[in-house]
């Protein structure tokens, strides 16, 4: 890019933020205003989403996406406007920044996209931080979790990382003391579910089944305990997601890689959020390693992972 356009100095800040799994995944029943409450452990994990922002001499936002090497984008359509959450991500900071200038946002992306992993909330995570360092706009972090908030229910989490716990629709945010490293595989499939069509097939499903569901107010505190101590097969006995049936019935071939993972060795699996992406858990990172080559070799498509990860933050800060 040119440099300098009149007494204007391009810059580019580069943000890294994780994708997140949902260890544990309670959910309430459909509220009038169309939300699910829920009670949720959210782990952030080492598959990191990166977005240069770069600042521009025109004051519009553009956005352009490259897959990382792992990642296929080929059928999947991703909007580059003001639908997407990057996008609107820079417009809320130029709204509360003194100082904005034009941006261009480029994203590396690694988490599969419509996957269950919050890919596009750890886009606009991202994008906070960066335009926040971009324009100088001095916002402290609880500042930014606002506006984060505003975007979308896991945005705060990508923003904070680590291990939290979320109540309300998932926003309300509390971080949770467990730094113990877990080892995970996650296995991403070459299609999207769409979270509200999940949500919507888990209501059909319970409105069949005439099963009255509580609100859910508090996560299972064996699940931090778990967490806490680094204990994967205590951890195993507790993982839970009231989504995974209606994941499954909406794509039903989640049961097999489910059934694959765990004849191949994972202590445990669960389809992260409203999937399709899958989440194996292991003993080790040589076990996860292991458990990734072997799924390979079955044709998936397995990463290895750990978690907790640190959430939003600079890499580069560059004077053009
Ligand atoms: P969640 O579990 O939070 O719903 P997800 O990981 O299942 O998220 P995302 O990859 O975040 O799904 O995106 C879901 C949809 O949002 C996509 O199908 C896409 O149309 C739209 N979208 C908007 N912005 C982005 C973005 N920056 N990256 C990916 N998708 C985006």
């Amino acid at each position: 890019m040119n440099a300098v356009r009149g007494r204007f100095a391009a810059r580019t800040v580069r943000v890294k933020a994780p994708g997140k799994i949902n260890v544990s995944l309670d959910v309430g029943p459909l509220r009038e205003d169309g939300y699910h409450s829920v009670a949720s452990v959210y782990l952030a994990v080492s598959l990191y989403e990166e977005v240069a922002a770069t600042s521009t001499a025109d004051g519009g936002i553009t956005v352009s996406i490259s897959p990382a090497s792992t990642l296929d984008l080929d059928d999947v359509d991703i909007p580059l406007d003001e639908r997407n959450l990057a996008y609107r991500a820079a417009a809320i900071m130029a709204d509360v920044s003194e100082h904005s200038t034009g941006v261009h946002l480029e994203i590396t992306k690694r988490v599969p996209v419509a996957g269950g992993m919050g890919g596009g909330s750890a886009d606009a995570a991202a994008t906070l931080v960066a335009c926040d360092a971009l324009w100088n706009s001095g916002l402290s972090r609880d500042e930014l979790a606002h506006l984060a908030a505003e975007l979308g229910a896991d945005v705060p989490f990508s923003l904070l990382g680590g291990t939290a716990v979320g109540l309300g629709v998932g926003d309300d945010l509390s971080p949770a003391l467990a730094k113990a490293q877990m080892d995970w595989v996650l296995v991403t499939a070459d299609y999207g579910l769409s979270t509200p069509e999940v949500f919507r097939k888990l209501d059909r499903l319970r409105l069949g089944e005439g099963v009255a569901v509580q609100e859910p107010s508090a996560v299972d505190p064996k699940i931090l305990q778990a967490l806490r101590s680094g204990d994967a097969d205590a951890l195993s006995r507790v993982l839970v997601n009231d989504l995974q049936r209606a994941s499954i019935e909406l794509a039903p071939g989640l049961r097999d890689t489910l059934g694959l993972g765990e004849s191949c060795g994972a202590i445990a699996g669960l389809v992260s959020g409203s999937g399709p992406t899958v989440a194996l858990l292991t003993h080790s990172p040589a076990a996860a390693a292991g458990l990734a080559e072997d799924l390979a070799h079955h044709g998936l498509n397995a990463l290895a992972v750990h978690g907790p990860v640190h959430g939003a933050r600079i890499i580069s800060d560059t004077l053009l």
